[in-house]
């Protein structure tokens, strides 16, 4: 029976889990043995009882757990090659050569990596005499799939990774708590929210709350930001409006690429407004809890999705990362997702920011 192994890895995301069961239990199905492997690359580069066969049942009552279950980590070790020589003789040991990833961009590209490595660190492995000719024989090629895994929606060539839609949910959530309090005594709450790089949760959080102002570092305000702000949260006062939410990515930059921060957006209502302003940095609230409906059903297909996709896999194919298009599950080239994701990066670098808005709407 073919063996398919799925870690979670990065970045702990809010539906990873049901990505977990839905790779256990449709390798089931198609008559394949399921693992998982614990911690992310560590429990590869540790091998032994961090890569655990699961069962049917072992993965029951998973789609309603917040978090992942089966542990991540950040691993330095797999960074190295030394690290992926011990994970690729773990694999080998536990017959397995097929991995699912659920992770961010940098957990998919160590695991293309690997893919790439794949025959010369097996090589390397029977050269060192640490395994024999015969125990490699039928590992000659690694597959991976990706699948991604994270709440700030960052990667391009999927309109949704699994997580976005909880964690977006969940900050709503939040500022409407926040909504009351500063109605009540007349507040303005600057509020920053996670997306590391990218503006995602914090656009779609302006929008849903119906924020004063919102900064996102693919499209960063004016240089006359602060007289823009005020003047525009003024506007919304001189209407009556009891409450001011400005909402402030954790990537958020002027157009000199200058990082714009909340306790410069408190001063600027404080001093030029007058207003009672408090911050308040949402944090960790933003990953926890369970996954919402969206993100259930989001990670039970593409689950399923990338055990065909293991299935199918040829050694010409290059690794697929599963994303969802147009309300569509569909594959796409791993690499060519990662490459333009970075490629977004490098255009507000570049302070080319027209651009880095077109490849996000390109998404
Ligand atoms: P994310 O997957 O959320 O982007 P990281 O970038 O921290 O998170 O990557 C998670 C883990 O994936 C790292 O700790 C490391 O073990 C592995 N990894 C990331 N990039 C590489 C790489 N270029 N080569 C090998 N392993 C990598």
């Amino acid at each position: 029976k073919r063996r398919i192994g799925v870690m979670t890895s990065g970045g702990d995301a809010p539906g990873m889990n049901g990505a977990v069961r839905a790779v256990v239990r449709m390798s089931i199905a198609q008559n394949c043995e399921a693992y998982v492997i614990l911690e992310g690359y560590e429990g590869l580069v540790q091998g032994g009882d961090m890569i655990k066969e699961m069962g049917w049942e072992d993965v029951r009552g998973f789609l309603s757990e917040g978090g992942t279950l089966i542990g991540t980590a950040r691993c330095k070790s797999f960074m190295e090659r030394p690290g992926r020589l011990a994970a690729a003789k773990n694999m080998v040991l536990k017959g397995i050569d097929a991995l699912i990833i659920c992770g961010g961009d940098g957990s998919l590209t160590g695991a293309d990596k690997f893919r790439g490595e794949w025959p010369g660190l097996v090589a390397e492995l029977v050269e060192k005499g640490e395994l024999t000719a015969e125990q490699v024989e039928p590992f000659k090629h690694l597959n991976i799939v990706g699948l991604v895994g994270s709440i700030d929606n960052d990667l391009s060539m999927t309109d949704a990774t699994i997580g976005c839609y909880s964690s977006l949910g969940r900050i709503c959530e939040s500022v409407d708590y926040i909504d009351a309090t500063a109605f009540s005594h007349q507040r303005a709450f600057v509020i920053e929210v996670m997306g590391r790089h990218c503006g995602w949760l914090a656009l779609m959080a302006g929008v849903s709350t119906g924020a004063d102002f919102v900064f996102i570092p693919e499209n960063p305000p004016s240089d006359d930001w602060e007289k823009e702000m005020c003047h525009i949260i003024k506007q919304h006062r001189d209407m009556g409006k009891r409450k001011t939410i400005v909402i402030v990515a954790e990537g958020a930059i002027d157009r000199n690429l200058n990082k714009i921060t909340p306790s410069m957006v408190k001063d600027l209502l404080t001093n030029q407004l007058g207003l009672d302003t408090r911050i308040t940095t949402l944090g960790h609230v933003q990953r926890g809890g369970t996954a919402c409906a969206y993100d259930r059903m989001l990670s039970t297909l593409q689950g399923a999705e990338a055990v065909k996709a293991v299935l199918e896999a040829t050694p010409e194919t290059p690794s697929p990362v599963i994303c969802m298009i147009e309300n569509k599950i569909v594959r796409r080239p791993l690499l060519e997702a990662v490459k333009q994701t970075h490629e977004v990066a490098e255009a507000i670098g570049a302070k080319d920011f027209d651009r880095a808005m077109s490849l996000r709407d390109a998404e």
